[in-house]
């Protein structure tokens, strides 16, 4: 898929609209708009990366610091206190829709274990 196609790109580019709870120079976060538990919400790089098997090490910073950033806004998001699961479906038998790399944040209730 091409950049201008990519639907992420789009979000990140403010080119469609999404509810956008972080805006960086390098990530943005935004709400799953199909929650899978009261809070999920998305947090993207900035720039297109297919997935986390197509990640550069280059991308090292980006990578840790979007894990940071999870970590920060399940705080601000208030699941941190009863925990919550952060989850990067890859390719086709990890689930992976948006082929643009991801990392979901789950929590606000408990979450079944293990993935179906
Ligand atoms: P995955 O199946 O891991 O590729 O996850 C893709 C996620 O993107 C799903 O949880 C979708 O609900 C979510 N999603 C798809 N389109 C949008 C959108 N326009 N805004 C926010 N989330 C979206």
């Amino acid at each position: 898929m091409s950049e201008s196609k990519c639907l992420f790109c789009q979000i990140a580019q403010g080119r469609i609209p999404a509810d956008v709870i972080h805006a960086g120079d390098t990530l943005v976060a935004f709400r799953d708009i199909a929650p899978q538990a009261p809070v999920h919400f998305l947090v993207i790089p900035k720039d297109h990366v297919e997935s986390l098997d197509e990640a550069d090490p280059d991308g090292r910073d980006v990578l840790g610091d979007a894990l940071l950033l999870a970590r920060d806004l399940a705080r601000s998001e208030g699941i941190a206190d009863g925990g919550y699961r952060v989850v990067v479906n890859t390719g086709a038998h990890g689930g992976q829709t948006v082929h643009h790399l991801h990392v979901h944040v789950l929590g606000g209730r408990a979450l079944g274990w293990p993935p179906g």
